[in-house]
């Protein structure tokens, strides 16, 4: 059994030379990923320069500092986030608010608490809360007392109030 230097020396020649294109394959890959990744969290193309030099340099060191200082969120995350946002904000703006103290009211209330405003009025038929303008109740058809309906006439309107007064002490002739 003899043993051959120069196939030794030729071995680790070999496993030099895998290792080397592994090590400049894995440098190329982090620098690929490192740009895909930035280009996915921010839009300035100077930043994506930047970051790729950086890991391009400093390879594992530099895709460590990389990830210390990339932005948090991607890119697809932040407009998500923020349409998150706008629903949310949407939703409080819905909210019914006093027109008097600005503060949130429900939409059952007649009153604002915090002021006293009147928020609603009740239809003096069937009790149900319409809105201050309206004319007549919509749950109902009753018209507001004061109010007259179109086409009807102020007499009619009128004896639409008296309705339930048995004594008649307003009598309208
Ligand atoms: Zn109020
Ligand atoms: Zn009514």
């Amino acid at each position: 059994m003899t043993f051959d230097p120069t196939f030794l020396s030729n071995f680790l020649l070999e496993l030099t030379a895998f290792g080397g294109a592994f090590l400049a394959a894995l440098w190329i890959a982090l620098v690929i990923w490192t740009y895909r990744d930035i280009r996915a969290r921010a839009r300035d193309p100077l930043v994506h320069i930047l970051s790729a030099l950086l890991v391009a340099l400093l390879n594992l060191p530099g895709v460590l500092v990389y990830l210390i200082l990339r932005p948090a969120r991607t890119l697809e995350e932040e407009y998500q986030h923020t349409l998150e946002e706008e629903t949310l904000l949407q939703a409080l703006e819905d909210l019914p608010v006093c027109p008097g103290c600005e503060r949130r009211v429900q939409d059952d209330w007649q009153i604002c608490p915090n002021c006293h405003t009147k928020l609603k009025k009740a239809c003096h038929h069937c009790g149900r809360l319409m809105e201050l303008p309206w004319n007549v109740c919509p749950y109902c058809g009753t018209p507001v007392p004061g109010m007259r309906q179109e086409g009807m006439s102020m007499d009619e309107a009128l004896r639409g109030l008296q309705v339930g007064d048995s004594d008649g002490e307003v009598k309208i002739e």
